[in-house]
């Protein structure tokens, strides 16, 4: 793939164009949040400026072009993720939380029963951890957890022994936000239909990085977020397979989402409508297709090169340092563009503190993946994350604060 020309890219994000006590602003926590580019901010803000008003097919004109737009929307991000059935495939969420929690909900409460168990992995992400974990206690289900190994990857032996007759739902994360790793998905799908479960798959770290095709991985539902792809908050997306969205109950009610209401009973519209009750995300929902036309202009499979080779370089750079840990996989396609580590000596907080005088954005914490924290022994890591605008240039400076803060504390 021709590597990406980060200079042309930077262009549309003036974000990027500032400085913090005269240090220039070196962005690495894209696995957080990616900035959004103006194309996407243009998008938003021509709704708003041309064609604002509530959607559901209104009479009249603004209505009318709000509806067209908010549902094509949803073909466009379907077509993104290789959903062939456009927006009865589709629905659009607030986020990949609310997108796994639909589905545990809506599929979880009405199927799951004692003697049922929910495997999920030890690198899941709270989103889907959390929500398994509460709505299996609701149901009287197990959950279990597929074993991670040393080298921050998923231990496919245990997941043969984990996943069984038993099983009714795999929920696994595609791409760590944590440890980067790239997860064998379309295997864990295929061990949960081999015993007849479905799989949910967390998209959050995937579907922004990579090129992803769930009909080819064979996913049942998969879940992402629009504002860690180019895309604005508040947005982000359930896939479904046609039949499983048909066959569900709403996860919430209200305006929008019905055939008929009496004061006794309700039916309820298609699909996705019938799964987003209320006014939705409008202009989020068009800021999102304009993140995929964005993105798809750029081309995923460079999108991921250009990860591959920022990943490559920072692991080179920062496992230079003395005593500096990283977790997870080694560089190359198993990997992705995020690099999770610990300084010895050196408290995270601290560290990203002292990165942050540098004007180097990192995050530092549990990630959302506190048992996996405390799995590997340690209370928090510091994280650095590229996307499309990050060169590898960027990675000295972060470099060179790390090594202020060992000065400093170690
Ligand atoms: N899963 C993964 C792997 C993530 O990285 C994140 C975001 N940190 C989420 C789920 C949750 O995404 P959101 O906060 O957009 O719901």
């Amino acid at each position: 793939a021709e590597p990406l020309d980060v200079d042309a890219i930077r262009e549309a994000y003036p974000i990027l164009d500032q400085s913090f006590d005269g240090s220039p602003l070196v962005y690495l926590d894209s696995a957080a949040t990616t900035q959004t580019p103006d194309p996407v901010v243009d998008a938003m803000s021509d709704y708003y400026r041309e064609t604002n008003a509530n959607v559901h097919r209104g009479i009249h004109h603004l209505s009318q072009k709000a509806s067209i737009a908010y549902e094509e929307a949803h073909d466009r991000v379907a077509e993104f993720v290789g959903a062939s059935g456009g927006r009865e495939e589709l629905v659009f969420t607030k986020n990949t939380t609310e997108s796994e929690n639909l589905v545990a909900h809506a599929w979880g409460l009405r199927e799951l029963g004692p003697g049922d168990e929910v495997v999920l992995t030890e690198m899941e992400h709270h989103a889907s951890l959390v929500t398994w974990q509460q709505v299996a206690m609701r149901a009287g289900a197990d959950v279990k957890y597929i074993r991670v190994d040393e080298n921050g990857r998923l231990d496919m032996d245990h997941a043969r022994e984990c996943i069984t007759d038993d099983t009714a739902m795999v929920s696994a994360v595609h791409v760590s936000n944590t440890l980067g790793t790239v997860n064998p998905v379309s295997e864990l799908v295929d061990l949960a239909h081999e015993h007849d479960a479905l799989a949910l798959l967390d998209g959050a770290q995937a579907v922004p990085t990579r090129p992803v095709d769930v009909e080819e991985i064979d996913a049942d539902f998969y879940a992402f977020s629009g504002h860690k792809m180019a895309g604005p908050t508040g947005i982000g997306a359930l896939y479904g397979k046609r039949e499983l969205l048909a066959d569900l109950d709403p996860y919430l009610y209200g305006g929008g989402m019905i055939r008929s209401v009496t004061y006794d009973e309700s039916t309820w519209g298609d699909v996705p409508w019938k799964f987003e009750a209320g006014t939705p995300p409008i202009a989020e929902g068009i800021g999102l297709a304009a993140a995929v036309d964005y993105l798809e202009e750029i081309g995923m499979d460079r999108v991921q090169a250009h990860e591959e080779r920022l990943a490559e370089a920072a692991h080179e750079k920062l496992s230079a340092i003395d005593g500096l840990t990283i977790y997870g996989p080694e560089p190359g396609p198993e990997r992705a563009g995020l690099v999770s580590f610990t300084l010895e000596n050196v408290h995270a907080h601290d560290l990203a503190s002292i990165c942050n005088d540098h004007a180097v954005a990192i995050r530092a914490g549990d990630h959302c993946t506190q048992p996996l924290h405390d799995k590997l022994g340690i209370a928090a890591t510091a994280r650095a994350s590229f996307y499309v605008y990050n060169s590898v240039d960027e990675i000295d400076p972060l470099v060179d604060a790390i090594e202020d803060a060992q000065a400093l504390f170690g």
